[in-house]
C-alpha cells in the first residue's frame, strides 16, 4: 500500500549540513523521503501544517541496556558502579524472557516520548526486545551480549544469534552488534573472538570501556595495562568498527589511536555523573575528528531513557568539562547522525535527504519554554522538553501522534511491568 505525507510550513533541521536550517516542505513517500523544498504542491494521503514547528531527524540512543528499566530508582544510592552492579547481577539472574519483553515495551514507549526511533541495546534475551521493536515498528541495533569466556561467546553465537536472526528476518530495520560487556566481566579469547564474529558477519561491537577510574585501575592492577591498552595488545580492537561506551579516562595518546582505528566513543553523560564516573571531555574527542555519539545507558543508572534530556545534560557537562561552551549544533549531531554513523546506519538514518528513511520528529515551538525562539539548535538542546515533541515517523509512520502512542495502550505497557516487577522480587 502506497503512502505519503505532505509536511507543510517547517522549520526543517536536516542534520547534513553544519548550521543549516531553512523553512519549507517536505514529502514522505512509502516510509521514505521523497521530497524537500520550500514549497511542495501535491496531493498526499495526509498534508500536515505544522505552523513553524521544528523538523528533525529522530534520536538516536547508541547505547542503552533497554531491560534494566525494571530496575528504574531501584538501590542506585551505592558508592560506585561496582557496589551498584553488585546488586543488580542477583536481579539480572532471576529474569525471564517474558520480563525482559514487558521491559522493553516501556523502554520503547519511553524513547518514542523522548523522540528516538533507533536504539543501541546490550542485553539479555534480545529476541524479546525484538518483538517489542517490531510491534512498535522502529529500528534497532541488538546486541548478542558476551559475558564470561571464548568457549561461552561461542555457545551464545551458536544459539542465540540465529535466533535473532531469524526474529528480525523481512523486517529489514534490526541490526546486530557482537557486545562484549566490559573487560572485567569478559575474557581475551572473548573479546577476540567477539572482533572475529563481528567481521565474519559484519557487524559492529559494542563494548563498554574505560567508564571509572576503578576499571582503569583494577586493569593496570592485574595486566600492566589500561583497558584500551590491553584490548589493543590482545588485538581486539576492531577497525573502524567498533563503539566504545563511556571512554570517560582514555588518556590523549588512547584517544589519538581511537581516531586511527576509526572507532565511535558513546557519551553517556546522565550515568556518568550520576554514578560518579567522570565526564567526557566531549569538546577535545570532536576538536579532534573522533565521532561522538550519545546514549542514556541503561534507565537504572539515568534514571530515564530521555534523549532530549541526555542531550541537555551533555551540553552542560561537555562545557563544564571543557571550560568553554559546546556548540548545541554539535550536540544535535552527536544525538542523530553522529550516532547513526557509529551503527553504520548513516545510510539511512541519521538525517533529513531525500532517499533517507523518515525517521523525523515534529518538535512545536508554540510551548512557553520556546519563545522567543532565536537559534533553532539552542532552543533544541536547552530550552526544549519532551513534551515539546508532539509528533514521532518511523519509516514514514506515525508512532507518536500528539504526544500519544498510536501503536500501542501506554497503561497496558505500564501495568504489566509493575507486575512483572512485583513478581521478580518475590522470586
Ligand atoms: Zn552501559
Amino acid at each position: 500500500m502506497s503512502m505519503s505525507t505532505l509536511i507543510k510550513n517547517a522549520l526543517i533541521i536536516p542534520m547534513s549540513r553544519d548550521g543549516e536550517y531553512f523553512y519549507g516542505d517536505l514529502l514522505i513517500e512509502n516510509g521514505k523521503i521523497a521530497k524537500i523544498a520550500e514549497r511542495i504542491e501535491t496531493a498526499a494521503d495526509e498534508i500536515f501544517d505544522v505552523d513553524g514547528d521544528i523538523v528533525l531527524p529522530a534520536f538516536i540512543n547508541a547505547h542503552t541496556h533497554l531491560a534494566m528499566i525494571l530496575m528504574r530508582n531501584y538501590k542506585d544510592d551505592k558508592e560506585n558502579l561496582q557496589q551498584w552492579l553488585a546488586e543488580i547481577f542477583p536481579i539480572e539472574d532471576k529474569l525471564t524472557g517474558e520480563d525482559v519483553l514487558r521491559a522493553s515495551r516501556l523502554g520503547i514507549a519511553e524513547l518514542i516520548k523522548g523522540g528516538c526511533t533507533t536504539f543501541s541495546d546490550m542485553y539479555f534475551f534480545a529476541e524479546e526486545t525484538e518483538k517489542a521493536v517490531k510491534e512498535a515498528g522502529i529500528n534497532a541495533s541488538l546486541g548478542l551480549t558476551i559475558f564470561g569466556d571464548g568457549e561461552e561467546t561461542e555457545r551464545r553465537y551458536v544459539e542465540r544469534l540465529p535466533r535473532m536472526k531469524e526474529g528480525a528476518k523481512d523486517y529489514g530495520r534490526i541490526c546486530f552488534t557482537i557486545a562484549p560487556h566490559a573487560i572485567y566481566t569478559t575474557d581475551s579469547d572473548s573479546y577476540k573472538r567477539s572482533k572475529e564474529l563481528a567481521e565474519k558477519e559484519n557487524f559492529v561491537v559494542h563494548t563498554h570501556l574505560s567508564e571509572t577510574k576503578k576499571e582503569v585501575d583494577d586493569c593496570l592492577e592485574s595486566t600492566g595495562m589500561t583497558p584500551f591498552v590491553y584490548l589493543e595488545s590482545i588485538d581486539a580492537l576492531s577497525n573502524g568498527n567498533m563503539i566504545l561506551a563511556h571512554g570517560v579516562h582514555l588518556t590523549d595518546k588512547e584517544l589519538e589511536k581511537v581516531r586511527e582505528y576509526g572507532l565511535s566513543v558513546i557519551n553517556n553523560p546522565s550515568s556518568n555523573m550520576k554514578l560518579s564516573s567522570g565526564a567526557l571531555d566531549v569538546k577535545k574527542l570532536l576538536d579532534m575528528g573522533i565521532n561522538v555519539a550519545l546514549g542514556t545507558d541503561g534507565a537504572s543508572s539515568n534514571n530515564n531513557l530521555n534523549m532530549l534530556e541526555e542531550m541537555h545534560v551533555a551540553a552542560l557537562s561537555a562545557s563544564l568539562k571543557a571550560e568553554t561552551p559546546i556548540n548545541a549544533y554539535q550536540i544535535i549531531k552527536m544525538a542523530t547522525i553522529n550516532g547513526a554513523k557509529a551503527l553504520h546506519l548513516d545510510d539511512r538514518l541519521g538525517s533529513i535527504e531525500v532517499g533517507k528513511d523518515a525517521d523525523i520528529i515534529i518538535i512545536s515551538t508554540k510551548s512557553e519554554n520556546m519563545n522567543p525562539l532565536n537559534n533553532p539548535f539552542s532552543a533544541i538542546v536547552y530550552s526544549a522538553s519532551s513534551e515539546d515533541i508532539r509528533t514521532v515517523f518511523s519509516h514514514g509512520v506515525k508512532v507518536l501522534d500528539e504526544r500519544r502512542l498510536t501503536y500501542a495502550e501506554e497503561k497496558s505497557i505500564i501495568d504489566d511491568v509493575n507486575s512483572a516487577w512485583s513478581d521478580i522480587i518475590r522470586r
